[in-house]
């Protein structure tokens, strides 16, 4: 295959991807789009090789060096396969494993079509077919976080059980994972943002200071119509601030133990001894452990 017919399937969405893929995305190492981003920013195939399971549509597959989305470089490695109604797919075996910020835009949801996601010989193990399978309530994770989909479309080998994923399902558990943190209100709102940064009256700048975040991203953060919500971290430091403004006693493990349960994580606090609370002093010298 050409690079340019390589492109022109990812371009199409005519690909699909390995449970290994699966699983550094689920994990949040990068997203479906630096695949598609690399593939599309290359501008030659750095490695072909033979496909040692002599099962690929011309008999190689491709390594591919681009770069993700943020402009780092990125390699893919892919192979052609035969799909559903005989056309032809790029099956995503390996990508590399760059660590990136774990909230990103999102894009508009998509519609699955419900048949013929898969249905082609299985390029795992190659004695299978791939078969599209519904699951109820599917455990899967978000950028790290545990998220079950009600029905999810799989593909499932019927010889080896190797899972297959498809880009028109898996970005649609992306939007449902959106939308739910919406619906749960995880996040402080853009007005909530605002208030809170007037009421300390602070500039975008100074409050970005205070907080290690950038301008950038409070403005983004503060837009009616984001597409990226606070950091983690700058959320919880936020509710915590905002809870002392509104005068209550800001109880930090509750704030946490509350938060936790929004992210599916369960905290079980140990009764165990510390070491010694250090604690430090300012004085004519500077800080000094008192
Ligand atoms: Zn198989």
């Amino acid at each position: 295959m050409t690079l340019a017919e390589i492109q022109q399937l990812v371009a199409r969405r005519q690909y699909r991807y390995s449970e290994k893929v699966r699983n550094l995305i689920e994990e949040g190492f990068f997203d479906e789009e630096d695949c598609v981003h690399c593939i599309l920013s290359a501008t030659r195939i750095y490695k072909s090789e033979r496909d040692e399971l002599r099962q690929a549509v011309h008999g190689m597959k491709y390594v591919i060096l681009g770069r993700d989305t943020r402009g780092r470089p990125f390699y893919t490695v892919g192979k052609g396969i035969q799909g559903p109604r005989g056309r032809l797919y790029l099956y995503i075996t390996a990508i590399s494993q760059l660590t990136k910020p774990m909230i990103k835009a999102r894009r508009k949801p998509m519609m699955t079509e419900t048949a013929m996601l898969f249905e082609y010989p299985c390029p795992e193990c190659g004695n299978g077919v791939v078969r599209t399978t519904r699951i109820r309530n599917y455990k899967t994770k978000i950028k790290g976080y545990p998220f079950v989909v009600d029905e999810a479309l799989v593909g499932i080998c019927d010889h080896c059980q190797a899972k297959h994923f498809a880009p028109e399902e898996t970005q649609r558990w992306e939007q449902l994972f959106a939308h739910s943190l919406e619906a749960r209100h995880a996040f402080l709102t853009p007005q909530e943002i605002t208030w809170l940064r007037t009421a300390l009256g602070l500039s975008m700048e100074d409050f970005a200071r205070l907080i290690g975040a950038t301008r950038q991203s409070i403005s983004a953060w503060e837009k009616a119509e984001r597409t990226s919500p606070p950091s983690r971290t700058a959320d919880l430091l936020m509710k915590l601030v905002r809870q002392a403004l509104h005068g209550s006693k800001v109880d930090v493990v509750s704030v946490l133990l509350e938060e936790a349960k929004k992210w599916g994580i369960v905290i079980q606090i140990q009764d165990i001894p510390g070491p010694a609370v250090q604690h430090a002093t300012i004085g004519a010298q500077g800080i000094s452990d008192g």
